[in-house]
């Protein structure tokens, strides 16, 4: 596999001339938020089953931003995401384009993709509780409503209500309640919180190891990367002094969110494109994407692994499509500065 400055020198060429055309029925550009070593092995496998030569660009930030300034230039055929945020982004300022899709149809299930097919989810993690297990009971708290309630008061820990995971979460908050009753919730939500909003969901878990909280908001995959951190052991401690609680259980479910990709709208390579998000969401790749990252494989059929197994079991995820909750996004965020969410 070839990384960001062999791309560099083939979007030079393929602008140049059309000597890269020929080669470029062989490749795939890659335009990915997501971390090369979680996606590494499945483009890896790709290239082996397909032949296809995978260039790889990898980036915290400012990707989107790039496919726009490079517009129809663009070498970028596929846009990975580690979160739904900039798909609805991508979507919104006309970067990506619709693929229509047998294949991708029927192995993802709809709540997993845009109903206009401009973005699939890949992989799917829950927005959690995690509890002290000293200091709270189990059953406790069952819901995201009961944040809310003021048995919680100076007991709450969460990251930035603007982060992307939040906003996320309490979009659904609105899709379910409304506006209203969500700057309500945010605000006595607010009123529960241990300390100013801070860190990241890891730090969280951190401070319920320490007594600063008792309850605090987390990604799920969080959870398996503490439980297993070779490099950080503390963090093994972090993980195992709180139970995870999948909220919503008798009613819509806990929320989901997704790792996913788009088709960009100029990909130079669109048929590889599609071949490549088809191959991810297959069989194989859906078994590695449950090994690597303690997410969910999208893949209803898709085994999970051992961890997951032990300590999430089965649980009921919300099935809203999440499309929908794309716009609410800033409306959750007007609703976080009128409360002072994070001040
Ligand atoms: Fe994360």
């Amino acid at each position: 596999m070839k990384y960001a400055r062999t791309l560099l020198a083939a979007a030079t060429l393929s602008l140049a001339g059309t000597a890269s055309i020929a080669q470029a029925a062989d490749e795939v550009n890659v335009y990915s938020y997501r971390q090369a070593f979680l996606i590494k092995p499945l483009l890896e496998e790709f290239n082996k089953e397909t032949g296809i030569e995978v260039n790889l660009v990898t980036g915290g930030g400012g990707l989107l931003e790039r496919l726009e300034h490079e517009g129809p230039n663009s070498p970028a055929d596929v846009l990975l995401t580690a979160e739904v945020g900039p798909l609805y982004d991508a979507v919104e300022r006309g970067l990506v384009s619709p693929v229509e899709s047998e294949t991708l149809a029927s192995n993802i299930p709809a709540h997993y993709r845009d109903p206009e097919n401009r973005w699939f989810a890949l992989t799917a993690r829950s927005r959690i509780i995690y509890a002290s297990k000293d200091r709270v009971e189990k059953g406790e708290i069952k819901t995201y409503e009961e944040l809310a309630d003021p048995k919680w008061k100076g007991r709450i820990c969460t990251r930035s209500g603007k982060h992307t995971y939040n906003l996320s979460l309490f979009a659904s908050m609105i899709a379910y309640h409304g506006e209203e009753w969500t700057e309500q919730w945010l605000q006595d939500l607010k009123a529960n919180l241990a300390r100013k909003p801070q860190g990241n969901d890891r730090s969280q878990v951190k401070a319920v190891k320490e007594g600063v909280c008792d309850l605090a908001l987390g990604n799920s995959y969080y959870f398996g990367k503490m439980l297993t951190n070779e490099e950080q052991p503390e963090q093994q401690e972090w993980a195992k002094s709180v139970n995870l609680i999948f909220p919503n259980q008798d009613d819509r479910g806990a929320h989901m969110n997704i790792s996913g990709a788009s088709v960009t709208k100029y990909a130079p390579n669109r048929e590889n494109a599609v071949k490549l998000l088809e191959f991810l969401s297959s069989e194989k790749a859906q078994a590695i994407y449950a090994e690597v990252n303690y997410e969910f494989p999208v893949r209803p059929d898709t085994p999970r692994s051992e961890l997951i197994n032990e300590y999430m079991g089965d649980f009921k995820g919300d099935s809203i499509n999440l499309q929908e909750l794309g716009p609410l996004r800033a409306t959750a965020s007007k609703l976080l500065d009128k409360v002072g969410f994070d001040n």
